[in-house]
């Protein structure tokens, strides 16, 4: 069955690159709803925004969807994440500027909050997105892939210059609450280096030591240091889940991504649906339900330090 949140829950914080403070509410919606934003701040108009795939524009290190009237939100991808990987399908997500607040810079916070009103099931079942055949995204830095699998498998590859990253591998099957064990405290990071690069763009703005990991070849800047060795490609493997959310349903399929990240993630996805052949919608039974993301969770086992 699918499902949404108990109650609403709400968190204040500031935007990552805006710098600018928000109010986020998640709260319950009906079956068939899907996850949605409403902008809050704009009175007039369109201000809901639907987080689905095609409604993404590009935007340099997070993920932005706009609605037909403009209206935007972005960095979007933790809170995506944290829903997927506690089994949310439903739910509205009312916020009060442009930008969702990192909190900590991990989905953790999230997480919990979403935990503590806990999950309600609705009378309308889960439809899942079976990947058929492979299919591909290559760029000149790095590419993403979909294969079929029985569930929803995670290969993730990144290289950085800085020792504090340098190359780093994982593999995780995200049944069973494995999102919340592994990957839902590990934050977002930067290079020091790029740090003055990005606030001349107007990015990062509200970037600080405690919401992001930052790094300076083999150090880590960020006080109490890493939260996990591979902190780094966990949290690209947070940050795909959010941005494979975006595909409406949970997919069931190997993703693999080597040095991917937000934009190429969403060209896989343009490039699933562009495919006919290469999918297909298919109602979960009880066996299959049990291999999405959000089954299995238990809120203790959040790792403490999160
Ligand atoms: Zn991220």
């Amino acid at each position: 069955m699918q499902t949404t949140l108990r109650a609403p829950i709400t968190f204040d914080g500031h935007g990552l690159h805006s710098g600018q403070p928000a109010r986020l509410t998640i709260r319950p919606a009906v079956a068939e709803h899907g996850i949605w934003f409403k902008r809050t701040d704009i009175l007039l108009g369109d201000t809901i925004v639907p987080a689905i795939w095609d409604a993404v524009q590009r935007s340099p290190l997070c993920t932005r969807i706009v609605n037909a009237a403009g209206v935007e939100v972005q960095t979007i991808e933790h809170v995506m994440a944290a829903l997927a990987g506690c089994g949310v399908h439903n739910a509205l997500i009312e916020i009060d500027g442009p930008e969702v607040p990192i909190l900590d810079g991990s989905a953790a916070p999230f997480v919990r909050g979403i935990l503590s009103r806990g999950v309600r099931f609705l009378t309308a079942p889960v439809r899942a997105i079976e990947v058929l055949r492979p299919v591909a995204v290559e760029t000149a830095n790095g590419w993403a892939r979909l294969s079929p699998a029985e569930g929803l498998i995670m290969d993730f590859h990144i290289d950085f210059a800085d020792a504090a990253i340098g190359t780093q591998e994982k593999r995780l099957n995200l049944r069973n609450g494995t999102f919340v064990r592994e990957l839902s405290d590990s934050r977002t990071f930067c290079r020091r280096s790029d740090v003055e690069a990005m606030r001349a763009q107007g990015l990062a703005l509200g970037g600080t030591f405690e919401n992001a990991v930052v790094v300076d070849g083999p150090e880590v800047l960020s006080p109490g240091g890493l939260r996990h060795a591979d902190e780094a490609v966990r949290h690209k493997m947070l940050d795909a889940l959010g941005d494979l959310a975006l595909a409406g349903a949970p997919i069931l399929g190997h993703y693999e991504g080597f040095r991917a990240g937000h934009a190429m993630t969403n060209l896989l996805l343009h490039e699933l649906f562009q495919t006919p052949d290469a999918f297909r919608m298919v109602m979960c039974d009880t066996v299959t339900r049990a291999r999405l993301p959000g089954v299995g969770i238990q809120p203790e086992e959040i790792p403490a330090v999160a």
